[in-house]
């Protein structure tokens, strides 16, 4: 008699013990390892596989396994910071520190005492330590929470209220009508501002403002001038805005303070991006408080910075809201390891040499083929708006776009003009073996007829 297949099944327990899927129980946590062995066990149980099969089948489902469903992507769209994308990729410091702070950490107490500490305090060092101009910092979950606290201590109504002699005091924030920016997914700044309950005070045209605009409006009672930078759109032709030197002399003047958003978080001013406002540049010339994010320039983790004078800074640390906005102990870990880095790869990725993305484009063209062709990359994330990034991408049918963005290895291109291109900036060169591979395997399958 033929002895059933199915009874020859490995059993949960003895594949379970398994050397190499116990070291995947602990990467992977127990009930993922569990679900991929009762997976196999169904297949082998349809016939899909042979008993024998079993456990191969668990350690490749293992092997290709993550603990969490986010696929790396290779990303060769050319934009630096690509916000589908999670925007800035971090540092090998900065992922080495989110690994450190996962367990317990030191994150608000000082250990030779046991005392309590400030939360962050290492973070918020290595932040001032690298702008000059700012008394304080404070760090919260991301630009759009930055802007939220400032707007709402600053710009609310009593709290707001300095000096009741020489104009009626009712609080609100005062915006040019030239930098009422949505900023992408239909969010606008104006609506954030406004659903915390802070009275908008819009000033000047859509092209033009100045300084007597904002004098008016001080005059009658504003608790806070905001200055954004209209991060993700030029205005060009008949235009006049008030600099950010001229608004701080005049907000002196009524007493209030002077927040400057600058969005793409740059701490100083960089030659490729002759537009782009520095957090340093905004605090020298008088900001009270300078708002940017953490994860486009900067390239680091999502957070909100607010950088400036120490008794603007207190007032926002001291506010409700601060604690509603506060950022996480993987947030400031990864911060103060981008900082203390120095240039991110970010940073690299907007100064990448041209010659060596050309022999690297030209290296890739040689092994997969497709035609090297010019190809400009792009700052992204609203930063830099219209500075090309001169460099090189591999054009290849517009077919492969789809094949490479679902291979094994994720890789995004950019499609245009009935081409899928290829741009290698943002690629670390230790990738490009595996985006050939993904480019080869794409191939492959398009071959195959799909
Ligand atoms: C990106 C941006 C924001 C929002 O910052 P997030 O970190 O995305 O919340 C706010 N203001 C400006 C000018 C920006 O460019």
């Amino acid at each position: 008699m033929v002895e059933d297949p199915r009874r020859a099944i490995p059993r949960t327990d003895r594949l379970m013990e398994h050397p190499q899927l116990i070291a995947a129980s602990r990467s992977l946590g127990r009930s993922v390892v569990l679900g991929l062995v009762r997976a196999a066990q169904d297949r082998a149980r349809r016939g899909e596989i042979s008993a024998a099969e079993v456990v191969d089948a668990v350690l490749e489902a293992a092997g290709s396994q993550r603990a969490s469903s986010l696929t790396p992507v290779l990303n060769a769209t050319g934009v630096i910071i690509h916000t589908n994308l999670g925007r800035a990729p971090l540092s090998e410091p900065a992922r080495q520190a989110l690994a450190d702070a996962a367990g317990y950490v030191d994150v608000e107490l000082d250990l030779p005492s046991g005392a309590r500490s400030r939360r962050g305090a290492a973070a918020r060092a290595a932040l001032l330590a690298r702008c000059r101009h700012a008394d304080d910092a404070l760090i919260v979950n991301n630009g759009a929470a930055a802007l939220l606290l400032a707007a709402t201590a600053l710009g609310g109504g009593p709290a707001a209220v300095t000096d009741g002699h020489h104009h009626c005091s009712h609080g609100g924030i005062v915006i040019s009508r030239g930098e009422f920016i949505e900023i992408g997914a239909g969010f606008r700044l104006s609506d954030l501002i406004t659903a915390a309950g802070t009275q908008l005070r819009e000033v000047g045209t859509t092209n033009r403002t100045h300084p007597e605009d904002y004098a008016q409006a001080l005059a009658a009672g504003a608790g806070c001038v905001l200055k954004i930078h209209p991060s993700n759109f030029a205005l060009t032709g008949f235009t006049a805005s008030v600099a950010t030197g001229e608004l701080a002399a005049l907000c002196r003047e009524y007493a209030v303070p002077l927040i400057v958003d600058v969005g793409s978080g740059l701490l100083e001013a960089d030659p490729v991006l002759p537009d782009e406002p520095s957090i340093d540049a905004a605090l020298a010339a008088g900001a009270d408080a300078v708002i940017a994010s953490g994860d486009k320039l900067l390239g680091g983790p999502q957070a909100g910075l607010i950088l400036g004078a120490g008794e603007t800074i207190a007032r926002l640390a001291r506010h409700p809201l601060a604690r509603a906005v506060r950022a996480d102990k993987l947030t400031l870990a990864a911060i103060e390891a981008t900082l203390r880095a120095g240039a991110s790869p970010v940073h690299a990725m907007l100064h990448a040499d041209l010659a060596e993305l050309r022999r690297r484009t030209d290296a890739l063209a040689a092994q997969v083929g497709g035609t090297v062709v010019a190809h400009d990359g792009r700052v992204g994330g609203g930063g830099g708006t219209g500075v090309p990034l001169p460099g090189w991408a591999l054009a290849l049918p517009e077919s492969f776009a789809a094949v490479l963005r679902t291979g094994e290895t994720a890789v995004l291109p950019r499609v245009h003009d009935g081409s899928c291109l290829i741009d290698l900036r943002c690629i670390p060169s230790d990738h490009d073996r595996a985006l050939a591979d993904a480019i080869t395997a794409a191939g492959h399958r398009l071959g195959n007829g799909r």
